[in-house]
């Protein structure tokens, strides 16, 4: 006879299908047109989308054409001022009937998830569909609040949005939600594999009663997409592929449409020695083999120190070979269908690259149908393929490390940084490692965990903005517009030779770089002011980036101790007033005295929060510094414009690199004299002065500026924007002149703007 043991291992799962019945009988209503102006529009040219386990055909949808997406940003347009006039209150009633209705169907949501994506029906059912509630009823509440929480802000008008076919509900939550409570309307485009879910969501904003406009849904490709990015929109958000976003990066440069990008990652899990091994082996399982792997946050580098390197693979081995891949709609199914046959071919050619390039592949199971068997890649360097691309599919590379120090240098050796996974009993490790990799979200002891009061978003090539919680309603929020004129474009100054000096003047101007005065490289000048300004060029801005880097410990300094340091510079420039009013005029030089204790005193306020989300945890939005930002300063306010810009910057812990006016440039050389005779550490703040249109041009490129604001004509805004698109680092272009004495001058998107967030959650608890 078996012992229990025995039986117990012996036995099987049955299969607990669930039915898809409800689902296809909603289906019978297609082919589907587009949900415009609070109706469904007749179908146009359809195609099908298709449910990848079976490869059967489950609905038509229409391609959207330009005309669609201009009908339904019309209806987007006349609902938006009705919609923003409503009471918070009013607004909130829409968004709760809109979580009650979605939490009344979330069967049928669930399963027809699982029909158009493929994804296990548990995952379905217990994630994406629960969160997506949540995060309906969360900003209900944001849409109670708005006014008093956001004060003197307003919404953008109409929102683009752009979504993947991931996570089609939720991703459709994450960017209605926050629109719709700030008081936006949308026209939103669901991925073409996966658009399903949204249309059946259409039926909740008719029956929640949600007036006519407000949402809007149009179905369709990329050229759908494109139209959208390309119509008269006030703000694209977009959630898919970096490719994609590098595109809309710089189509949208110059149009004034405000954008937040979700793109891509490679995101790193770092398991220590001291780690509940176990636990992590979980982890790995919900980081990189949930949802088929088909998740921008996944976990898809392992590192894992080396002395437990070994029984960690083994152990995750045995995992992998107990995970159960087939019918979405099974209960007990793990991995379900990958999204599409394109999909799949692009994982496996990405597999077998990474083969080729010296990768030993463990892939237990077979390939049938659109279905691909979870799997690990060992032996690879950081420069193999699957270390470096994002595969989006349930493919994990690993790799080992000595210390925590190479740990954080593999984790940050990707051009991505959305998330991060941290495995350790020891805290103080793990916070500091928290702390020095770069991504938008970190997870300690844990992966994947969402909420929609915790900020969700990216750094570096991952994209720019959050999404949930107070954070991510300033996605949806402005300021007012700056009153001022339309600043005009500069011709680019004449070179001289010679670097500086001349007749009538008492010194020579040099630029200023690494805390030491500096000839431009050219050795070249220009005449402003009755002087000769350096001429500085590409070699210098290289040179001052270089330099800025390099003063890293302004960063980690504490609040307390930059705001000392800004008091000291402040009261230094109150010592040289006359000075600085001379090269500009009295009130500049009073105002920007003032302005230089006002950012003083802000050093060690703008701080993070701690978001209430799952219990036992603490979820940290963190205000991190970009590292070296790019500041075209104004040329309408040559030293008021100058100091309000550089010195929010490095009053986060940012080290700056800033071009002054180029028509008045003398008062900003002449505070050389004033950071060289305060504390300011060399390299936090370097002046290159000369051609702005080139010098911001030569910033916008370089890979090692992390933000960059452009205080400047429209052609110059414009072109920063397009060419920011390498590394995809946000741009702040107003091309309208501030009145920089007034509030304007020190408004609070300053702050906002020199810092991104970082969520790190903490668990506590046994
Ligand atoms: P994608 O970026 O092509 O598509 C995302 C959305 O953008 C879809 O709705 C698509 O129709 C739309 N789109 C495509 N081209 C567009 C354009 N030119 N202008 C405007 N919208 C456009 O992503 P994909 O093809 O679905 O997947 C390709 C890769 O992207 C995946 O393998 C994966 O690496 C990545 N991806 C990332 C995420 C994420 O959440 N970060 C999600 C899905 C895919
Ligand atoms: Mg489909």
């Amino acid at each position: 006879m078996p012992t229990v043991t025995e039986a117990l291992l012996a036995m099987d799962y049955g299969p607990a299908p669930e039915s898809p019945a409800i689902a296809l009988d909603w289906l019978k209503r297609g082919p589907f047109g587009h949900f415009i102006n609070g109706k469904f529009t007749r179908p146009g040219a359809v195609f099908d989308t298709v449910n990848p386990a079976t490869g059967a055909a489950l609905a038509q949808v229409t391609q959207g054409t330009g005309a669609d997406i201009a009908a339904a940003v019309k209806a987007a347009r006349k609902a938006q001022p009705g919609w923003a006039k409503l009471p918070g209150h009013e607004r909130a009633r829409y968004l709760y009937a809109l979580a009650r209705l979605l939490q009344k169907r979330e069967r049928l949501f669930a399963v027809l998830e699982v029909l158009d994506n493929g994804k296990p029906i548990r995952e379905a059912r217990d994630i994406d569909v629960p969160l997506a509630v949540r995060h309906f009823y969360h900003h209900a509440g944001w849409a109670e609040l708005v006014a008093d929480e956001f004060p003197g802000m307003a919404p953008h008008g109409v929102c683009g949005q752009i979504i993947p076919w991931n996570f089609p509900l939720l991703m459709l939550a994450w960017k209605l939600a926050p629109a719709l409570a700030a008081g936006n309307t949308v026209v939103l485009k669901p991925a073409e594999y996966t658009p399903l879910t949204a249309l059946l969501f259409a039926e909740l904003c008719i029956e929640a009663g949600l007036p006519r406009g407000v949402v809007n849904i149009v179905t369709g490709d990329g050229e759908t997409g494109a139209a959208l990015v390309a119509a008269e929109v006030d703000k694209i958000a977009f959630t898919g592929s970096t490719e994609v976003g590098r595109m809309i990066r710089q189509v949208t440069a110059g149009t004034g449409k405000a954008l937040t990008l979700e793109l891509g990652g490679k995101s790193p899990f770092i398991v220590l020695a001291g780690a509940d091994l176990d636990a992590a082996v979980e982890g790995v399982v919900d980081a990189i083999w949930f949802n088929q792997g088909e998740v921008c946050c996944a976990g898809s580098r392992i590192l894992v120190q080396e002395s437990v390197a070994s029984v960690f693979t083994d152990r995750l081995k045995a995992r992998m070979a107990r995970l159960r891949l087939g019918d979405p709609l099974d209960k007990s199914t793990d991995i379900g269908a990958v999204v599409h046959p394109v999909q799949l071919e692009r994982i496996q050619s990405i597999v077998a690259q990474a083969v080729e390039q010296g990768a030993e592949l463990h892939q237990p199971g077979s390939f049938d149908g659109c279905f691909c068997p979870p799997a690990l890649l060992t032996g690879l360097g950081a420069a193999n393929v699957a270390m470096q691309e994002e595969i989006f599919g349930p493919v994990a590379a690993l790799m080992t490390f000595r210390t925590p120090a190479e740990a954080v240098e593999l984790a940050n050796n990707t051009r991505y940084g959305l998330a991060a996974s941290i495995w350790s009993e020891n805290i103080t490790v793990a916070l500091d490692i928290a702390a020095q990799v770069k991504a938008g979200v970190v997870w300690i002891n844990g992966t994947n965990l969402f909420d929609a009061n915790a900020p969700f978003g990216g750094m570096r090539e991952s994209g720019f903005g959050r999404e949930g919680a107070r954070e991510g309603m300033l996605a949806y929020l402005r300021d007012p517009a700056p009153g001022g004129k339309a600043r005009a474009t500069l011709p680019a100054p004449v070179a001289l030779p010679g670097e500086g000096g001349g007749a009538g003047i008492d010194r020579t101007h040099k630029l200023y770089i690494g805390g030491a005065q500096k000839r431009p490289d050219g050795g070249y000048s220009y005449s402003a002011q009755g002087s000769q300004i350096p001429l500085g060029g590409r070699k210098d801005i290289r040179n001052a980036v270089e330099a800025a880097h390099k003063a890293a410990g302004w960063g980690k300094a504490t609040g307390h101790n930059r705001a000392q340091v800004l008091y000291f510079l402040a009261e230094n420039m109150a010592a040289r007033q006359a000075d600085l009013a001379a090269l500009s005029s009295k009130a500049e030089a009073e105002g920007a005295v003032a302005r230089a204790f006002y950012w003083a005193a802000w050093a060690d306020k703008y701080d993070g929060k701690v978001h209430a989300t799952q219990s036992a945890h603490l979820t940290l939005a963190l205000k991190e510094p970009f590292g070296v930002m790019g500041l075209i300063c104004p040329e309408e306010a040559p030293l008021l414009g100058f100091i309000s810009t550089l010195l929010p910057a490095i009053a986060m812990g940012n080290r700056v690199v800033a071009v002054p006016s180029q028509g008045a440039p003398r008062a900003a050389l002449e505070m050389v004299q004033v950071l060289d005779t305060s504390d300011i550490p060399g390299g936090v703040v370097n002046i290159v002065t000369g051609p702005r249109h080139d010098l911001a041009r030569t910033m916008a490129q370089h890979d090692d500026v992390a933000a960059l604001w452009v205080f400047a004509d429209a052609e110059t805004c414009a072109m920063t924007g397009r060419e920011s698109a390498g590394n995809l680092k946000p741009v702040w272009a107003e091309n309208s002149a501030r009145n920089w004495a007034g509030t304007e001058g020190q408004a609070r998107d300053f702050l906002r703007r020199a810092v991104q967030v970082k969520t790190v959650w903490v668990p506590y608890g046994a």
